[in-house]
Parts: C-alpha cells; structure tokens; sequence
C-alpha cells in the first residue's frame, strides 16, 4: 500500500486525511499523548484493518476520539461523573470507559458492553474529528509490543506501506497514553496510569482506586481492562529494571558496562558518573513529566545500538511517576533487580 505522508498539517491537507476516514481508510494522526492509527469508529472494516495494520490481538479494544464530551452521548451512557471529569480534564488525556450504545460496534469493543471516550486536544487530530464528520477509534500507532509511537518518524518505522495517510504533528507533548479510567456508580478505578494522575482525579471522584494490574503482572484471564495483558512498549533487546540509591545503582551499572555489552538507560544526574558508550537518560531524577516525555524515544533508540540487553533506573510510582513506572515494568517483563545484592 502506497502511504501518503503529510509533512504539512495545512487544514487542505488534514480536510484529505478526513476524507480518508469517511471513505474507510486509516490514518495515523498525532494527538498530546502518543500518535494514534485512527479509523471511522462506526465502520466495522476500517476498525478490523486498524487491528490487521498493528498486528493488535482482537482482544484488545480501541480507545474512540471524539471532538467534544457532549459527543459522548451518541455513543455511550453518560453521568454526572463523566460530565464532573469532562469539565476538569477534558479536552486532555483522560480516558473514561462507559457503558456503550447500539451504534458503536463490536469490533471496537472486541465484544464489550462498555468504550472508551477521549477527546484530545491536539489541534490537528481536533480538527481531524471534525473534518470527518464521524468518532474515529484509534490506538497507539505502533506494530503490537513496540513502544509507542511519540515522534514522526517513529511512525513512519512503524506504519509506512500499512496504512493510507500519516500525519506529521511533531513531537507528541505527553508522551505516554492517556489515563484510562472506569467509572462505577459513585467510585472509579483507574486501569492505565497517565499525565493525568491518582491525586488530580481524586479531587473529583474521592471514591477512587488503582487496579492491581497497574504494578503487578496480570494473573487473570479477563482483567477490566484488556490491555494490561499483553507485553508491552519492548525494545527488541530485553529490559531489567534496577532498584536502589543513587550510589549503589551507579556502581551497579558502572560493572554491567565494564563486564557486560549492555545498554544503560538512566536518570540526567547520573550520566556523569558512567561511561557515554550505550547509555541514554530520559530526564532528571524527580522530573516524572520529563520522563514520560522521554520514555518511548528512548526505548527505540536501544533499537539500533549493538547491545544484548538493557539496565533501566526504576522510576518512582508517584504521581506521573505511576505511568512511567507502569510502562517501564512491562518492557521489563517484571523483572526487577536490585542494585544492592546483599538485600537480595
Ligand atoms: P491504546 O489504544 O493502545 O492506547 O490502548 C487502549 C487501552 O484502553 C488498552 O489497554 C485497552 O485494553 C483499554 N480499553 C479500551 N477499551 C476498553 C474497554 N471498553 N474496557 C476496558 N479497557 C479498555
Ligand atoms: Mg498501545
């Protein structure tokens, strides 16, 4: 398939890429959070090539984009706690999961009663929506278990030659997913950590909780949420994460790099310590934002260095962090070291 790239998202070019979708075709559009494969979420071949062009299991359900939160009514059941979030994060990344109407079709909900609602605020996939006159359901823009798309020509890598369009919006702003939250009755609970985080939601739902899945390996069939599943956001060299102080991961990295052909990927203040050769940071030690910012570049740009694995800083689980913290851990495949073996 011959991909058209859309260097310059003039509003003639985005009103092409609309016409796209409202004939069936996909395009890869840029949004705050990661770049996005989008379809016309009401058209059930378009949303079965999203999941065919990704390599995505057709277990794992599409997040739908709309324009405004009102939107939200033509397609699923709202409430007072919807319309609470929507005026506080919305447009943003944040995710709401609600019961689903009629119109929205399995195949996006891989056979779920409930979608997932988000309107982002990029200006490009803003426009996008509107243009094509139809929600458009899209995942992260990646082939299934790379890390996220945040840039251009991580798309391009990924997508070109699979998709229709592919539009070049830059640098992606968050550069995690968005917060994925599900509503039930008075309480939530959040099932993917994000930019927006436990505490900024608290203060609008205080009945709210993290799943389990969040830090922790999935151990059931069927969790909330499918996602949480699947090995995630990996390099094609394997991740250990490295728990401990400052000095004792320094000197633990400083004898992987002496005795090991291996990747370091740590914090801003540590790179003076170490040797320049395969290491990479993303972000000071307490800056969460930066790190999510950095997070997925950082793990493509493993991708073509000569090294048999990769040691990463265990990020904090606070705040932003907790997003950080979650991708990482799954690139890992869990498996966490500590720096300091006599606690081990
Ligand atoms: P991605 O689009 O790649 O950012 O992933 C979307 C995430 O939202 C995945 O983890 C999905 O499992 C999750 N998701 C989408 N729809 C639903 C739903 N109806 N219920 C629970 N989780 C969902
Ligand atoms: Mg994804």
């Amino acid at each position: 398939m011959q991909t058209l790239l859309i260097t310059s998202p003039t509003e003639a070019n985005i009103a092409k890429a609309a016409d796209i979708i409202s004939n069936g075709g996909l395009v890869v559009m840029p949004t705050e959070t990661v770049y996005g494969l989008g379809a016309n979420a009401l058209d059930k071949n378009a949303v079965t090539n999203v999941y065919k062009a990704k390599g995505r299991p057709m277990d794992n359900p599409l997040i739908v984009h709309l324009a405004t939160p009102e939107d939200a009514e033509l397609y699923a059941y709202t409430s007072e706690n919807f319309y609470k979030l929507a005026k506080r994060f919305m447009p943003g990344p944040l995710t709401v999961i609600l019961p689903k109407k009629d119109i929205i079709p399995y195949e996006v909900t891989c056979g779920l009663d409930t979608v997932a609602i988000r309107v982002p605020s990029n200006e490009i996939a803003h426009k996008l929506i509107e243009l094509s006159g139809c929600p458009i359901a899209a995942p992260s823009a990646n082939l299934s278990g790379k890390p996220s798309p945040t840039s251009f020509k991580h798309v391009v890598e990924d997508m070109n030659g699979r998709v229709d369009a592919i539009i070049d919006g830059g640098k992606c702003d968050v550069g995690v997913e968005s917060t994925v939250i599900i509503l039930k009755g008075n309480s939530a609970e959040i099932l993917r950590p994000g930019l927006i985080t436990y505490e900024d939601l608290a203060k609008v739902i205080p009945d709210i909780t993290i799943n389990e899945a969040v830090k922790n390996q999935c151990t059931t069939a069927n969790p909330a949420s499918p996602g949480m599943k699947y090995r995630h956001y990996a390099p094609s060299s394997p991740v250990f994460l490295v728990d401990g102080g400052d000095e004792e991961t320094i000197e633990f990295f400083k004898e992987k790099q002496q005795n090991e052909n291996c990747g370091i990927l740590c914090f801003d203040e540590d790179a003076k310590h170490l040797s320049a050769n395969n290491l990479l940071t993303f972000g000071g030690h307490f800056d969460e934002q930066k790190q999510a910012h950095e997070l997925f570049d950082m793990l493509r740009r493993f991708d073509s260095m000569p090294v048999d694995k990769i040691y990463a800083r265990l990020p904090s689980d606070k705040g932003v962090g907790l997003a950080v913290y979650n991708r990482l851990i799954r690139a890992a495949g869990f498996t966490i070291i500590k720096a300091n073996k006599t606690q081990e």
